[in-house]
């Protein structure tokens, strides 16, 4: 039996600890915060998108490719199927959603009742919980790490597992300090980098709160009419400094990127059909029904409340019919609908992702094990490692296999 020290009880601490204590092993878990588990209670709106449907391969598939190759033999060990049903013994039943997200029955504080059956089953398993203990320091060099600082305490032990999590939301109590000192150490890393990040733009459109663009494609170029760079098919909502909505987080890693490279442009094509084709249709439309007003036409595309003020800054009076318009005035509209300019963006807040990208480089970690290469009792896992998946309950999945992972000493 080893003492094992874990810091961070959040998705992947809990788990780690509760392996590890179950494995007989006598762990301790270290939280900066009061409670256990904060960013998992307010995942997913407070409802908490536990994991994916599916099977390993399918989820392996939402990461980029390096990412996926990692958490092969970790999600194999400790899948989404597993997750759940540990969670159901605990009293958690929860149900799939048609796009496979998987959540727990919609109650009040559905997201709070995960982390309820985390905690019961890591003090079942006899954890040594201490909240409100954030570690300040690690003390040792390759290949052992001798003792964490929390503050003037120094805690030794034969293991250490750290689990803080990314960068964002840090009033979450994940500030992303632990990174900094594994550097220190000799442990390769990656900066951490926004992710899943709303978008805020040069030219906001608070008027425009609340509205959404549905069923189309947000897309990045560099510059207007420049290289296409990236895109993501789904829904944008206006916020008051931005966009948000799941193809604003989605591309957020990618503009921001963009932005430092030298030059990011956003557009919204609420049609996917080429501009030619769209001008096409309008003129049969003008043809079939010579009385259609522009302003008809325009809202079919796009939402209510943007006609007017668009039609506006275009100079097209509301009043014109389709079949008056002018080459120039058609091409006008049919823009607003293929590639609605939203315009640059400004820098995409690390703070407000859902994840951060970035953290420990995945080619310094065994990823069966998830111990650091060259160390010989110290692991890592969760968002510390350079793990970034999509919206959708993969990142607690990551987190959860990764974790289980860590905790089979
Ligand atoms: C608003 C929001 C909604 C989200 N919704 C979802 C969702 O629905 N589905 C999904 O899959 N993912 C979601 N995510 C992402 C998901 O929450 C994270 O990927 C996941 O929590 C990472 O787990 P983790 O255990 O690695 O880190 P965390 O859960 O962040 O836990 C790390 C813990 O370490 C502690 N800590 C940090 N530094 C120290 C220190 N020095 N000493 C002691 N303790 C320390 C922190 O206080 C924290 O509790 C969401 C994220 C956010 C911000």
């Amino acid at each position: 039996m080893a003492s094992v020290i874990v810091v961070g009880g959040g998705a992947a601490g809990l788990v780690a600890a509760w392996r590890a204590a179950s494995l007989g092993h006598a762990v301790t878990l270290l939280e900066a915060n009061g409670r256990l588990g904060v960013k998992l209670r307010i995942s997913g709106g407070g409802k908490c998108n536990i994991t994916h449907a599916g099977p390993p391969k399918a989820l392996m598939a939402a990461f980029p490719m390096e990412q996926a190759r990692f958490l092969r033999p970790s999600l194999h060990a400790f899948d989404n199927q597993a997750v759940l049903d540990l969670l159901r013994r605990e009293g958690v039943e929860t149900y799939t959603r048609e796009n496979g997200r998987v959540f727990p029955l919609d109650r009040p504080g559905s997201a709070a009742a995960v982390v309820a059956a985390f905690e019961t089953l890591a003090h079942r398993a006899g954890v040594d919980v201490r909240t409100g203990a954030r570690v300040t320091a690690l003390e040792g060099r390759g290949p052992r790490l001798r003792a964490l600082c929390l503050g003037d305490e120094r805690i030794a032990a034969d293991a250490f597992i750290l689990a803080t999590g990314g960068a964002s939301y840090p009033e979450t109590g994940t500030r992303g300090e632990v990174l900094g000192w594994l550097k220190q150490l000799g442990v390769p890393v990656k900066a951490w980098f926004p992710a899943l990040a709303p978008i805020p733009l040069e030219r906001p459109r608070p008027a425009w709160e609340g509205v959404a663009l549905r069923d189309g494609e947000l897309r990045l170029s560099a510059g207007i009419g420049g290289r296409r760079l990236g895109a993501f098919a789904g829904d944008v909502v206006f916020t008051k400094t931005g966009l948000s909505g799941p193809a604003a987080l989605e591309l957020s890693q990618a503009v921001e990127r963009a932005r430092r490279d030298g030059s990011a442009w956003l557009a919204y094509a609420s049609s996917m059909d080429a501009p030619e084709a769209v001008d096409a249709t309008l003129q049969s439309e003008a043809r079939a029904n010579p009385r259609l007003l522009a302003a008809t036409w325009v809202q079919r595309h796009l939402p209510e409340r943007l006609v007017d003020p668009l039609l506006d800054e275009a100079g097209i009076s509301r009043a014109l019919m389709l079949k008056d318009l002018s080459k120039a005035a058609r091409k006008v509209l049919v823009g607003l609908v293929t590639a609605l300019p939203l315009g640059e963006p400004q820098p995409v807040p690390l703070a407000r992702g859902e994840v951060a990208a970035g953290g420990v480089a995945l080619a310094a970690v065994d990823p069966r094990t998830m111990a650091l290469r060259g160390w010989e009792n110290l692991r890592v896992c969760g968002e510390l490692l350079d793990i970034d998946g999509p919206v959708g309950g993969y990142n607690l999945q990551a987190a959860f296999s990764t974790g289980f992972a860590a905790g089979s000493l």
